[in-house]
């Protein structure tokens, strides 16, 4: 395992970003138990979560401000010197892994599968348009019709290349980020892909016949046109979070962060993340709250499973 060549592919500049290092690694397993945490949450606990990168390609863009995946011991384990946002890891041999795992299961353990694609990364972050590591996954994944669910969680645009792939997979669901809908927070925190456009993605996504859902996770300070927009996108479902609910530690991993030197309100405070929940609730949209909102799409068997394999 582990090739490990760390080597430095500079200025692979591939959307909005320049790593600065690039490392191919052959990864042992590429489906990771869930037996605690966050995704483990009723209702509906994943079984596994799916990093096909190591390291985010976004991590200097305004999520990498307070994205509690820098404090995650697959990265610590990797990043040595390096800062969050200026190293990713290509897990190379991803997508084999993934048929060999798969290929092995019986069809009744591959069926209660309930997979979270990606916890500690973004799947479509830049570098996938060189590498294709997500792509090549749902590619495997096509091979199989009978798994339970699959959640493609990310901000990038990028994933409106692959709508025709994750259209056909019955288990699949697109989850688009969508902190704040206020650009200029966005571009003070450090730019990236901008709210308008993430909402331009589940509106093509609907259009394509996928199933969406929109997280606000964290909620970021936004303006009043918030929860119209997030009405009129026409989600399937929105799960709203605050930082003390959704960095997994109670608010520490947040404070840690470069997050709290550059905000400029009291980050703590969830009044504007739960009156928003409250809002869409009243409007009667399927809306849930943290771990539950992100563990709330229900079995396609119908039956709640939460024996993991
Ligand atoms: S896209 Fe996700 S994993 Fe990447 S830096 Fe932002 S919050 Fe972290």
């Amino acid at each position: 395992m582990g090739t490990g060549r760390g080597d430095g592919l500079s200025n692979d500049k591939v959307g909005y970003i320049a790593m600065k290092k690039v490392a191919l690694r052959e990864s042992r397993s590429i489906l990771t138990p869930q037996k605690g945490g966050f995704l483990f949450s009723e209702p509906y606990p994943f079984t596994h979560t799916l990093s096909p990168y190591t390291g985010c390609g976004f991590g200097k863009t305004a999520c990498g401000q307070f994205c509690y995946a820098q404090f995650m011991p697959n990265w610590t384990n990797l990043a040595n010197a390096e800062h969050w946002g200026e190293l990713v890891a290509v897990k190379s041999n991803a997508a084999s892994i993934l048929k060999h795992t798969l290929h092995g299961m019986k069809q009744s353990d591959r069926a209660k599968l309930r997979i979270f694609m990606a916890s500690t990364t973004d799947p479509y972050q830049p570098l996938e348009a060189k590498y294709h590591i997500t792509q090549q996954c749902l590619d495997v994944f096509a091979e199989y019709s009978d798994l339970d669910l699959l959640v493609i969680q990310t901000r990038s645009p990028l994933v409106m290349t692959d709508f025709e792939r994750i259209k056909q997979l019955p288990y699949s669901w697109l989850s688009i980020t969508i902190e704040t809908n206020d650009t200029r927070f966005i571009h003070r925190l450090g730019g990236g892909p901008l709210p308008k456009k993430r909402f331009e993605i589940i509106q093509q996504a609907r259009l394509a016949g996928i199933r969406t859902q929109i997280v606000v996770s964290p909620c970021l300070p936004y303006t009043p046109s918030f929860l119209r927009q997030l009405v009129d996108s026409g989600a399937s479902r929105i799960v709203i979070d605050d930082f003390v609910s959704g960095d997994g530690t109670g608010g520490k991993r947040t404070s840690a962060s470069r997050f709290v030197s550059l905000a400029n309100y009291d980050w703590r405070d969830s009044s504007s993340a739960r009156s928003l929940y409250f809002s869409l609730k009243a409007l009667g949209i399927e809306v849930g709250w943290s771990a539950a909102g992100f563990c709330g799409i229900q079995p396609r068997n119908g039956i709640q499973q939460l024996t993991l394999l």
